[in-house]
């Protein structure tokens, strides 16, 4: 692979042994669309290593062996590549990017989001906002990026709004991150500028321990993409730029009850379809009015029948995505058998007292949050959402087995 930066516009090349569909680190097959993308309004003079990690979330599922950079990385860097992905990096010289002191939050304006914002109410936001390529046609209109952008104004942080459409490099599935971190891509290379030294991210329980959607069912301490010790999560410390995931401990019935009870309430928004409100129809609303609808107690509002495809894979037995909050909302919600979750609930068989443990922290995601803003998190657990006991933090470890 060969990258080439020319202000913010990133122009790639694959090597003979490159393959045009690629894998990212959660195992997805993506195939490429066009080798190059625009990150809009980033500084020119971000370190050289800053450069090449932003580069690096965009081109990594098309690197086989090797990448070329055109500016050197530092012996730190190239190593902290080659032990993750196997790949040989260059040219090699200078020195690595120190820490700054700010932890910024990538904002997308969903309730894990919204809760990790709310844990740190000074943190600026860094807000990813697609665009439309010049050269690929956008034939997902209805994503509507610029209302999320809008919300996260809104709410009256300091909200930087990075502008690409690096996710039209992406043809399949969709459009889309090539890799999850190419979301941060503009908040590495303003991580000079805005003195970061973390970037949160709301990444949840799930997607943190309980191996996210694609991993179904099961422990993962070792998250390539999300644990400190990761491929990811060195490469991203190795540039000054921790990853913190503040909501990393705690489920999204916890998200969504933190969310809820924000002061920014009224910018939640986790559907990307509708202009006035959430579309209601699609399966991420179906998905989150579940778990709405078991944080406030309440029978779920939908107008989504069983019969409709979106519901379909709640007609089939597990293991399904989000597992934990499916059996939360079972457990939870009156009535549950006249919603399209009647037969995903007769298979789990949940109780209140079996899914007791997705209301409380799992500590040892505390632990992995850098010293300088564990405090924090520690204190909103404590004061907010309580801790897991032992035999809470085993179902989190036993998960899938
Ligand atoms: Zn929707």
């Amino acid at each position: 692979m060969r990258v080439r930066w020319n202000g913010g516009e990133l122009t790639f090349r694959l090597d003979p042994e490159d393959e045009i569909t690629g894998r990212a680190a959660d195992g997805h097959p993506v195939k490429l669309a066009t080798g190059s993308c625009e990150i809009r309004g980033v500084p020119g003079d971000a370190h050289d290593d800053l450069w090449a990690v932003a580069a690096w979330t965009i081109v990594a599922p098309w690197t086989r062996r090797r990448i070329t950079f055109d500016r050197p990385v530092s012996p730190e860097l190239a190593r902290v590549l080659h032990d993750g992905w196997g790949v040989e990096a260059g040219p090699v010289g200078g020195t690595p990017r120190m820490a700054g002191g700010t932890l910024a939050l990538s904002y997308s304006g969903g309730a894990d989001s919204v809760a990790a914002a709310t844990i740190f109410p000074e943190a600026p936001f860094v807000h990813f906002r697609r665009v439309s390529h010049p050269r690929v046609p956008n034939r997902w209109p209805h994503y509507r990026s610029d209302v999320l952008a809008k919300l996260a104004v809104q709410t009256g942080r300091e909200v930087t709004t990075v502008d690409s459409d690096l996710e039209f490099t992406l043809a399949e599935p969709r459009p889309g991150y090539p890799e999850h971190h190419a979301v941060a891509a503009g908040a590495l290379l303003l991580a000079d500028r805005m003195d970061l030294g973390g970037l949160a991210f709301g990444y949840e329980l799930g997607s943190r321990w309980l191996g996210g959607d694609r991993y179904l069912l099961r422990y993962t301490p070792d998250n390539l993409m999300w644990a400190p010790h990761g491929a990811w999560g060195r490469l991203f410390a190795a540039v000054g730029v921790h990853i913190v995931l503040p909501v990393g401990g705690v489920s999204e019935a916890v998200t969504m009850r933190i969310a809820l009870e924000s002061p920014l309430k009224a910018q939640v928004r986790w559907c990307l379809r509708g202009t006035g409100g959430p579309c209601r129809t699609c399966g991420k609303c179906l998905y989150k009015e579940l778990i709405q609808a078991a944080v406030e107690r309440r029978p779920m509002d939908t107008p989504i029948t069983a019969a409709r495809p979106v519901a379909r894979k709640w007609q089939e037995p597990p293991p399904y995505g989000g597992q934990e909050m499916i059996e939360y909302g079972c457990a939870r919600i009156p009535g549950i058998e006249k919603t399209p979750f009647a037969k995903a609930a007769e298979y789990l068989r949940a109780t209140e007292e079996s899914t007791a443990w997705l209301d409380h922290c799992y500590r040892p995601a505390i632990e992995e949050i850098p010293p300088a803003w564990r405090g924090q998190v520690t204190e909103f657990m404590a004061a907010r959402v309580g801790f897991m006991d032992e035999a809470q933090a085993r179902r989190v470890e036993t998960w899938g087995a």
